[in-house]
C-alpha cells in the first residue's frame, strides 16, 4: 500500500487552476466540485457570498464589474503605467494604494479593497478544499507554480497568497520545470538529453531548456518568456475585430458597455477553442446590442491573420535561451508542448517549422502537466518521499542577476543570472566616505550596469561605527531559497553589535504582520462563508418542510376536517414562521437551527403516530 502525499501541487494559472497530489505513484489531477479537472482562476463577489471558480463563472455575464480574472497578471506588481495601460481592458476595478494594486469591488453591498495576494488566496484555497475533500483529510502543504521569469516580489506575493489561504507552501516551483518533471516522469530517459519546453498558457508564454539525466537529475540551463503573451491576447484580437464589425455592420458601439464586452470575450475564447480543430466556427451572442443578437463567422485563417504578429513573438523567446545555453536546434531532442494555447494549430506549425519540422511531443496533457510536476515536487519535499522519486535531483535557475546599488548608480552584481538554487552568495563592501555611519544597502534586480534601469527590491540602513572611508569590511550575504525568495543580510565584522539585517521589501509587497492579520480575516470570512451556506440549507429545508404542512393543513381545511390543539398550535407557528422568514433582518445559522427543531416539536406533538414527513 503506498501512503498518499497530503503535500498538494498546484498550478496557480492566469485563466484556469489545477491541483495535483501524488499517491499510488503517480500524480493525479483532482476533479473540482463539478467533476472538472481545470478550474477557472475566478473570485466573484455579490451582496451575500463569494464565489470561487465554477460558481464565479456561472455569474460572471450578470456581474461582470464584481468578478475578478487574470488576477496573475497583477500579483507582486506596483500600480505602474504598464499596469493602468493593461487594466484600460478589464471590467473590474483596480485603484492604487500607495503605489501598490488594490481590487475594489462591491461585497455585500460595501465598497471592499482587497490585494491580488487575497484574491489568489481564495483561488489557493479553492483548490485546497477540493483537495481536501478528495483525500478525505486536511491539506496543509503545497508546491504553487510561476511562471520562470517571474521575479522576487511575484514569486514572495504568490508565497504570501498561500500563507494567507493557510497554506505553507513548501516550493514556488518553475512552470517549465514542473512540466519538465511531468515529462520526464513519464518518460525513460536513457543517457542525457536536452528538452525545451515551450509553455503558452492564458496570460503568460514561458519557455526554458533542462538538461534531463537517466539517473534522475533535471537541470534547468536557460529560461525567457513573457509576463503579457497568452491566449487572454487571442481573445481580445477576436474581441476587437467583432467590435469593430459591429460598428461597421450595425453602427453600434459596445466597447464602453463592461457587460456586452464581457459576454463578447466569453463567445470568442469558446470560438478560438473551435477554431483548433475546425477551419470555420460563429462568435454568437444572443442580445448583445439594443436587444439584438449578435452572429459573425470567423474562419481558422482570419482567427490567424489577427493574431500572427503575437504568433511570432513566441519565436524570440526560444532563440534567447538556445543562444543562451549554448545550443543549436539539432541540439533538442524533445519540444514539450504546454498550455492550453498549444492547441492552436498556427502556434504548432510556427514551432515545428523553427525546429525544421521536428515533431512536436504532446504526450503529457498541457493543462495538467504543470499541476502534475508541482504534486512530483511536493512529494519529493513531504516526509514521506515515495521511492520512484527519492533519485530524483533537480536543479533551478535565478532568472536575473540581483545585486546592491555603489558609488554613482551603479549596478553591482552579487549573485549572477542563472545562478543553482538554492544558494548563498557573500561579497565583502565597504564606505565610500568617511565617518560614513548609516551605510544604505539598496538591492536591485536586473541586467542593466546603472541601477535606474533595474527593478528595486528594497533597502535597509545598517548602522556602524564611523571609519575613514574604505576601512569597514562589510559581509553582504544574499541567500536565495529553492524558490528563489531573495534575503539579503549585511554584517560590519568589526562591530558585532550591528548583527544581521534581512531585507525589507519594498512597497508593494506584504509584511509579516499584514499577512497575519490578512489571515485572520480570511479564516474569519471563511467561517462567514461555512455560516452563510448552512444557513442557507437550513432555510431550504425549514421551506421544503413549511411548503408540505401548509399542503396538508390547506386541504384538510377546505375538507373541513376538525383540527385538533396541537395542530392549531402548529398552524399558527407557520404562520408566524412564514412572517419571520420574509421580514425579520439579520437571520443567522443558530436562529434558523432553533425555528426548525420547534416547526419539528410542534409536528411531532400533533400525532402519537411517527411523523409522516422526514425531512
Ligand atoms: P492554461 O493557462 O494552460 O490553462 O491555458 C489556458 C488558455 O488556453 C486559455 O487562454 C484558453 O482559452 C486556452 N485554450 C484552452 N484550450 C484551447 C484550445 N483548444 N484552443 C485554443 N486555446 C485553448
Amino acid at each position: 500500500m503506498t501512503i498518499p502525499s497530503k503535500a498538494i501541487g498546484i498550478d496557480l494559472g492566469t485563466t484556469y487552476s489545477c491541483v495535483s497530489v501524488f499517491t499510488n505513484n503517480r500524480a493525479e489531477i483532482i476533479p473540482n466540485e463539478l467533476g472538472n479537472r481545470i478550474s477557472p482562476s475566478l473570485v466573484a463577489f455579490n451582496d451575500s457570498e463569494i464565489m470561487v471558480g465554477e460558481a464565479a463563472h456561472n455569474q460572471m455575464s450578470g456581474n461582470v464589474v464584481n468578478t475578478i480574472f487574470a488576477v496573475k497578471r497583477l500579483i507582486g506588481k506596483q500600480y505602474s503605467t504598464e499596469i493602468k495601460q493593461y487594466l484600460r481592458r478589464q471590467p473590474y476595478k483596480v485603484v492604487g494604494k500607495n503605489g501598490s494594486i488594490a481590487i475594489q469591488v462591491e461585497f455585500k453591498n460595501e465598497i471592499r479593497i482587497f490585494t491580488p495576494e487575497e484574491i489568489s488566496a481564495m483561488i489557493l484555497q479553492k483548490m485546497k478544499t477540493s483537495a481536501e475533500l478528495y483525500l478525505g483529510t486536511s491539506v496543509t502543504e503545497a508546491v504553487v507554480t510561476v511562471p520562470a521569469y517571474f521575479n522576487d516580489a511575484q514569486r514572495q506575493a504568490t508565497k504570501d497568497a498561500g500563507s494567507i489561504a493557510g497554506l505553507n507552501i513548501l516550493k514556488v516551483l518553475n512552470e517549465p520545470t514542473a512540466a519538465a518533471l511531468a515529462y520526464g516522469l513519464s518518460k525513460k530517459v536513457n543517457g542525457e538529453k536536452y528538452v525545451l519546453v515551450y509553455d503558452l498558457g492564458g496570460g503568460t508564454f514561458d519557455v526554458s531548456i533542462l538538461k534531463i539525466s537517466s539517473g534522475g537529475t533535471f537541470q534547468v540551463k536557460s529560461t525567457s518568456g513573457d509576463g503579457y503573451l497568452g491566449g487572454e491576447d487571442f481573445d481580445n484580437r477576436l474581441v476587437d475585430y467583432c467590435v469593430k464589425e459591429l460598428k461597421r455592420k450595425f453602427d453600434s458601439d459596445i466597447s464602453k458597455n463592461p457587460t456586452a464586452m464581457r459576454r463578447l470575450k466569453v463567445a470568442c475564447e469558446r470560438s478560438k477553442r473551435v477554431l483548433s480543430t475546425s477551419v470555420q466556427t460563429n462568435v454568437t451572442v444572443e442580445s448583445l446590442f439594443d436587444g439584438n443578437d449578435f452572429s459573425i463567422q470567423i474562419s481558422r485563417a482570419l482567427f490567424e491573420k489577427l493574431c500572427c504578429d503575437i504568433f511570432k513573438n513566441t519565436i524570440k523567446p526560444i532563440e534567447f535561451v538556445l543562444e543562451d545555453a549554448k545550443l543549436s536546434k539539432k541540439q533538442i531532442a524533445e519540444v514539450v508542448m504546454v498550455g492550453g494555447s498549444t492547441r492552436i494549430p498556427k502556434i504548432q506549425s510556427l514551432v515545428k517549422e523553427f525546429f525544421k519540422g521536428k515533431s512536436l511531443n504532446h504526450s503529457i496533457n498541457p493543462d495538467e502537466a504543470i499541476a502534475q510536476g508541482a504534486a512530483i515536487q511536493a512529494a519529493m519535499l513531504s516526509s514521506y518521499v515515495p521511492p520512484n522519486l527519492e533519485r530524483i535531483v533537480m536543479y533551478d535557475l535565478t532568472p536575473f542577476s540581483l545585486g546592491i546599488e555603489t558609488t554613482g548608480n551603479k549596478f553591482d552584481v552579487v549573485v549572477p543570472r542563472k545562478s543553482i538554487l538554492p544558494n548563498t552568495f557573500m561579497r565583502e563592501f565597504t564606505s565610500a566616505y568617511n565617518n560614513h555611519t548609516r551605510l544604505s544597502i539598496n538591492v536591485f534586480e536586473g541586467e542593466k550596469t546603472k541601477c535606474k534601469d533595474n527593478r528595486s527590491l528594497g533597502s535597509f540602513i545598517l548602522e556602524i561605527p564611523p571609519y575613514p572611508k574604505g576601512v569597514p569590511k562589510i559581509d553582504v550575504t544574499f541567500n536565495i531559497d529553492g524558490s528563489g525568495i531573495l534575503t539579503v543580510t549585511a554584517k560590519d565584522r568589526s562591530s558585532s553589535s550591528s548583527g544581521n539585517i534581512t531585507i525589507t521589501r519594498n512597497q508593494g509587497g506584504l509584511t509579516g504582520k499584514e499577512i497575519d492579520k490578512m489571515m485572520r480575516e480570511f479564516e474569519a470570512f471563511q467561517f462567514q462563508e461555512k455560516e452563510d451556506r448552512d444557513a442557507a440549507m437550513l432555510r431550504y429545508e425549514i421551506e421544503e418542510f413549511v411548503l408540505y404542512l401548509k399542503s396538508t393543513y390547506d386541504d384538510e381545511e377546505t375538507e373541513k376536517v376538525a383540527l385538533s390543539v396541537a395542530e392549531i398550535k402548529l398552524v399558527n407557528y407557520i404562520d408566524s414562521l412564514i412572517l419571520w422568514m420574509d421580514n425579520e433582518p439579520g437571520k443567522t445559522k443558530s436562529m434558523y437551527q432553533q425555528k426548525l427543531d420547534d416547526l419539528k416539536e410542534l409536528y411531532s406533538a400533533t400525532s402519537d403516530e411517527p411523523p409522516a414527513y422526514q425531512p
